[in-house]
């Protein structure tokens, strides 16, 4: 398949002033010179070559030889007015002149295949081009910029140290020597595989930044949440996309704060009928309830009696991990707030507002808003922000393909550990080992070499890149 020279759009056909259609391989100098009459010669002098296409558009074209590209092959990016007509008569031309249409990735592919890029590497092209909040951005960079593979490359290269060690081992076993000290081994294999698990677990919130953290926004019927979230959103009218495709009685918006995307989950359908309303416990709500990140409990300060108040002021269940203390408070008549805490684990933040704030004042300590009036709402996307706790110059993995890989190096560097408690004979402990010096490999792409798991992944990118 690499061998035959590519064409495709690089950019969209409509709407801009410049479009670019780009071509990569072998023949990419000779087709070029078929179809546009350069007025001077390809190869010689600068870079960008001005010439027309008779009866089509004039170019700027800009020229890469192999293997100074992003394909590591000659390839060529051909900037032309940005009509639909004009690009497809101009790929239209390229075929005819012996280039195939590229398919989805193609040329970050070849970036891969030509050892350009690792494999990872590629994926943050795709990541890159995604991205729309600081978060994600930041670690698609790290990704694209190599910072994400040398440092699982320093992982693998202390398994390879394991493996050398116990092989050694392994080479001298009739004379009954240990050349590694089983402390020594013991020492370095719990590091690692610490450092592997910290990995997985990093996900979670590397796929929430990825994905957008999931917010949802809960409580009673009228206390304020659809007036919060378009509150919310109101204000940032310019990044809100509809997400197609939710359930019918949730709503679900996508906004940025702080540089992260959220995912603002609205559990509108709540109030709909009043026998489902009795308790906050409808599935729906609970089901939102346990995929959130972050819980915004709304609660309606001008309806909440003197048991609530004083209710309020214990502040009994409020010293669980991740949830903010000084709202640990039994809110509300039908004992909503304690429900959810009930449901809540660990990584997950509750925040509770008191909304309607312009009618009845908050109890002392509590989050007063007025989402009618914008009011405190600084304060809770503050807050919001502040329950995702991420760091992006902390190794943090955002795709699945490669948790997965980790998931799998971790599976079998307990099988090394276990064999290693037990006394399991070295060369069976090895092959543990190389299993997980394997799975770590994968995702550099260095032992993949299916054609499937490489359609895959290039098969979720855009054509042209
Ligand atoms: P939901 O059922 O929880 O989604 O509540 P809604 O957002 O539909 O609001 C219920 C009612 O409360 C509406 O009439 C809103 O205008 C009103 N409301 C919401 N927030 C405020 C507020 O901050 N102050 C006042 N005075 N009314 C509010």
């Amino acid at each position: 398949m690499i061998g035959d020279t590519i064409c495709a759009p690089a950019t969209g056909t409509v709407g801009a002033a410049i479009a670019v259609v780009r071509l990569s391989g072998p023949d990419t100098f000779e087709i070029l010179q078929k179809v546009v009459d350069f007025r001077s010669p390809v190869l010689e002098g600068g870079r960008v070559k001005y010439g027309v296409i008779p009866g089509l558009d004039d170019v700027l074209v800009n020229i890469y030889k192999a293997p100074h590209s992003y394909t590591g092959e000659d390839s060529a990016e051909i900037s032309c007015h940005c009509s639909p007509f004009i690009v497809s008569r101009i790929l239209g031309l390229l075929a005819d002149n012996g280039a195939r249409m590229a398919g989805p990735g193609e040329f970050t592919r070849r970036a891969f295949v030509n050892g350009k890029m690792d494999l990872a590497q590629a994926e943050a092209v795709s990541d890159l081009i995604a991205s729309e909040s600081q978060a994600q951005h930041r670690m698609a960079l790290n990704q694209l910029k190599g910072r994400y593979s040398e440092g699982l490359m320093a992982l693998r290269d202390e398994l390879v140290e394991i493996s050398s060690l116990l092989e050694l081992e392994l080479d001298f076993s009739d004379q009954d020597v240990e050349f590694a000290s089983r402390e020594r081994l013991v020492r370095l294999l719990d590091e690692t595989l610490a450092e592997v698990e910290k990995l997985v677990e990093s996900f979670k919130l590397g796929n929430a930044l990825r994905q957008g953290v999931p917010v949802a926004i809960v409580g009673e019927p009228n206390s304020g949440k659809s007036t919060l979230l378009n509150a919310l959103l109101g204000e940032q009218r310019a990044i809100v996309s509809d997400i197609p495709g939710t359930t019918r009685d949730t709503i679900e918006e996508t906004l940025n704060i702080g540089g992260i995307k959220f995912r603002f989950i609205d559990t509108a359908g709540l109030r709909e009928s009043a026998d489902v309303i009795e308790k906050i416990g409808v599935e729906r709500s609970f089901a939102a309830i346990d995929k959130a990140k972050v819980v915004v409990l709304v609660v309606d300060a001008s309806s909440l009696g003197e048991s609530d108040a004083g209710a309020l002021a214990d502040g009994k269940s409020g010293s669980r991990n991740g949830i903010e203390k000084e709202e640990g408070r039994h809110v509300g008549r039908n004992g909503v707030e304690k429900e959810i805490r009930e449901r809540l684990t660990a990584d997950q933040t509750l925040i509770v507002a008191c909304n309607k704030v312009d009618l009845s004042p908050a109890p002392s300590g509590m989050l007063g808003i007025s989402a009618l009036n914008s009011e405190g709402l600084d304060e809770l996307r503050t807050r919001i922000c502040k329950a995702v706790d991420y760091n992006t110059d902390h190794l943090m993995v955002s795709n699945e393909r490669h948790c997965n890989a980790l998931r799998r190096a971790a599976a079998s560097l307990r099988a090394v550990r276990r064999g290693l408690d037990a006394g399991t004979e070295t060369d069976l402990v090895c092959i543990d080992l190389r299993n997980a010096t394997a799975a770590l490999n994968e995702i550099f792409g260095k032992q993949i070499g299916t054609e499937d798991v490489l359609g895959e992944i290039f098969g979720r990118f855009c054509v042209g890149k």
